[in-house]
């Protein structure tokens, strides 16, 4: 298949600015996100393209050479180096620039996985995941959290040393004789499974890698604008690499305590108000509850059941800061189920009378005028 334009991968123009680049790419991590799409090949190919693209688009140099030689420049031994493409742990490393070292994530990815670095292996420690339960009060102005976590660590009092066997190399040559002539090959160390390592004292309860768990208290930025289901990534915070290797990430999964008053809806928020028939009719003062507080709204005379009130910018915040949602406040009036004789009497009287008759003009906009205002 032919390599598509990493312009268009990303769907910005060729004069786009960094921060456009950015915001493209972010965009579209986030939409084929793997944890998103689980066992989708489509969105991976589609998540790892885009990867591709912003690791040259967000390069100068690499990107100079591309615009001048297209695809052609970005091979080579001595190009970008992607010819199989860049693999997730590239990706995910990607992450900490985009998201500002707080977001990302890569869910099933951590585990005991060999990683080269010079051809040694190196283990890394398998992510951790906790989740945190949030208030909408805590979710509209961020939060730090001290999150209590119990991670592997190296065993106090382990010692290891370097593989005799590799030098800790990792890898073994071997020369073969073979009727084309002497032929040397390289392959894993038998005796360190490539890690160049060997345990050499194990205190009494460590595991087969030398680890204990130990529990951890971890301070988390939680930015302002978080959602149900969204994840944190704190690098570095999950398990510890066995044997010098490297820690993996504590994932933290975003949770969100319903609110007793107030319903989200994505950065909107909305409350239901109801008010007495004599407030409908007399208009009045009263408070709504907000994220931050009360605030004060006024109702005219002769408000109508069904009116939506709306407040800017009482809502959410965008977790990428850009604005603010609304507070939709909704106007029930709350008919009385038990009336004493003499307001009966009342309303029998008003029940005959022609002011009381339903006689909506063009300010009274239907319901599916109003649904259209609030999604204007
Ligand atoms: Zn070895």
């Amino acid at each position: 298949m032919a390599k598509r334009d990493y312009y268009e991968v990303l769907g910005v123009s060729k004069s786009a600015s960094d921060a456009e680049i950015k915001k493209a790419y972010r965009k579209l991590a986030i939409k084929y996100h793997p944890d998103k799409n689980p066992d989708d090949a489509e969105a991976e190919a589609k998540f790892k393209e885009a990867a591709e693209a912003y690791e040259v688009l967000s390069d100068q140099q690499k990107r100079a050479r591309y615009d001048q030689y297209g695809h052609a420049g970005m091979g080579g031994a001595a190009g970008g180096g992607f010819g199989g493409g860049m693999n997730m742990d590239d990706i995910f490393e990607q992450f900490g620039d985009i998201f500002g070292g707080a977001f990302g994530g890569g869910g099933g990815f951590g585990g005991f996985g060999g990683r080269s670095r010079g051809g040694r292996r190196v283990f890394k420690g398998s992510n951790l995941r906790v989740r945190v339960k949030l208030t909408l009060e805590e979710i509209a102005n961020g939060v730090t959290k001290k999150l209590r976590i119990k991670r592997l660590v190296p065993a106090e009092g382990i010692s290891f040393s370097t593989c005799q066997t590799c030098g800790g190399s990792g890898q073994v040559s071997r020369v073969t004789n073979t009727i084309l002539g002497q032929m040397q090959t390289a392959s894993t160390c038998p005796s360190c499974g490539g890690l160049g390592k060997k345990i050499d004292k194990k205190p009494a309860g460590a595991d087969e890698h030398g680890m204990v768990r130990k529990e951890d208290i971890v301070e988390v930025k939680i930015p302002a604008g978080v959602a149900e289901g969204m994840q944190l990534k704190v690098a570095g915070k999950g398990n510890a690499g066995p044997l010098d290797g490297v820690n993996g990430d504590l994932l933290v999964q975003i949770e969100e305590l319903p609110h007793d008053e107030l319903q989200r809806d994505g950065q909107n928020l909305h409350y239901e108000l109801y008010i007495s028939l004599p407030d409908a009719v007399l208009g009045t003062k009263t408070d709504v509850p907000t994220v931050s507080g009360k605030a004060r709204i006024k109702l005219d005379p002769g408000t109508q059941s069904g009116k939506i009130l709306r407040l800017r910018n009482k809502g959410l915040p965008s977790v990428d800061s850009y604005g603010t949602g609304d507070l939709l406040v909704h106007v029930n009036v709350w008919t009385p189920k038990d009336l004493s004789s003499k307001y009966k009497k009342m309303f029998e009287e008003m029940q005959e009378d022609a002011e009381f008759q339903p006689n909506p003009d063009r300010n009274d906009k239907s319901f599916f005028d109003k649904v259209k205002e609030m999604f204007s």
